[in-house]
């Protein structure tokens, strides 16, 4: 650690130690993060990255953490964050944005740039590399539907790569980079539509309106705590299973929407883990559902 904490220092890449995992990740659980590294431009990441693999430390890249659970061990290792990879364009009806751009921020850019179709977008609390990642997508829309291409790092080799839409293998919650662990976003062109700013921001506050209706937003969480299975709707299936308010220590399932878990307050990630397996095992014993989570164990 005391090598990387050179490196770091001699690459001009700002970073924390012994960090608290509870700022890193909207559940607001995790212990001790060992190093915290914030690369600032694509060369800092390589660099970083490529330090990571020469030297088998453990290591993961995080977005805003919004997906994502931190053990209570923390992590015995380096966090690559890629928050400070920033800046959007426009040029005509496309835009391209840093990973580390909060979709939020890249959602009202376009707005102002009277372009359409990133109002899905707008309420989810992710950045642009952790959205593609997940093919993160709401009230219809998705990332596949407006994306044009990405460049990404390769740590296999090496190289800086440009995927289409059609190599990202995008479907509902998935991209091939969650097979290919070496694919890393660095920054993100989409294609959108000319369109009124005043009705693009009128579907933006209808979105925030139903999410604020219907979503346990006063609470940490990561989202829908399941991906959608084939046929069924998670949250309805753990409705009916009646775990809605089903608790485990501090974690909870939400009352106002089933297929949110939430920290009511002083949840731990071992609380929500035990939670996610008690409804799967409840939803497959009553409906034959196995539910797949949609959040991710940072161990
Ligand atoms: C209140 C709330 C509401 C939500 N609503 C929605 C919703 O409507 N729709 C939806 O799809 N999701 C939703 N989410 C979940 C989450 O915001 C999205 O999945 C988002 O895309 C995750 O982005 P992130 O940057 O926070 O990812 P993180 O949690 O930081 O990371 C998640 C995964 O992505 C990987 N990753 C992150 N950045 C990169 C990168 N640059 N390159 C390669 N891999 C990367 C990480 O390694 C990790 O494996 C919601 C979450 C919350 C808390």
């Amino acid at each position: 650690m005391k090598d990387l904490v050179v490196f770091l220092k001699e690459n001009g890449i700002s970073f924390e130690e012994n960090v608290d995992g509870k700022r890193l990740c909207s559940f607001r659980v995790g212990g001790c993060v060992k190093i915290v590294a914030k690369p600032q431009s694509s060369l800092q990441v390589k660099a970083l990255l490529d330090y990571l693999d020469a030297s088998g430390m453990k290591n993961k890249v995080l977005g805003r953490g919004s997906d994502t659970v931190i053990s209570d061990e923390g992590f015995d290792g380096a966090l690559v964050l890629l928050t400070e990879l920033k800046g959007i364009k426009v040029d005509g009806d496309m835009l391209s944005a840093g990973a580390g751009e909060s979709l939020a921020s890249v959602a009202s850019f376009a707005c102002s740039q009277c372009l359409a179709g990133l109002e899905f977008a707008h309420g989810i609390p992710g950045s642009v590399g952790g959205a593609v990642y997940m093919n993160a997508g709401a009230y219809g829309g998705e990332i596949s539907d407006v994306i044009v291409s990405c460049e990404c790092y390769d740590r296999r080799s090496k190289s800086i790569v440009v995927l289409d839409k059609f190599d990202l293998g995008l479907s509902y919650r998935h991209s091939v980079l969650q097979d290919k662990g070496e694919l890393v976003v660095l920054s993100v062109l989409f294609k959108l539509s000319n369109g009124e700013k005043t009705e693009i921001r009128e579907r933006m506050d209808e979105y925030k309106s139903k999410r604020l209706a219907s979503q346990p937003l006063e609470y940490p969480s990561a989202g829908s705590a399941f991906k959608r299975p084939q046929g069924h709707f998670a949250a309805k299936l753990i409705d009916d299973a009646g775990l809605k308010g089903y608790t485990v220590g501090g974690a909870q399932v939400s009352e106002k929407h089933a297929g949110f878990i939430i920290n009511r307050g002083g949840a731990t990630a071992d609380d929500i883990k035990d939670l996610v397996s008690y409804i799967q095992m409840t939803v497959k014993e009553k409906f034959d559902v196995s539910l797949e989570p949609e959040i991710e164990f940072l161990e």
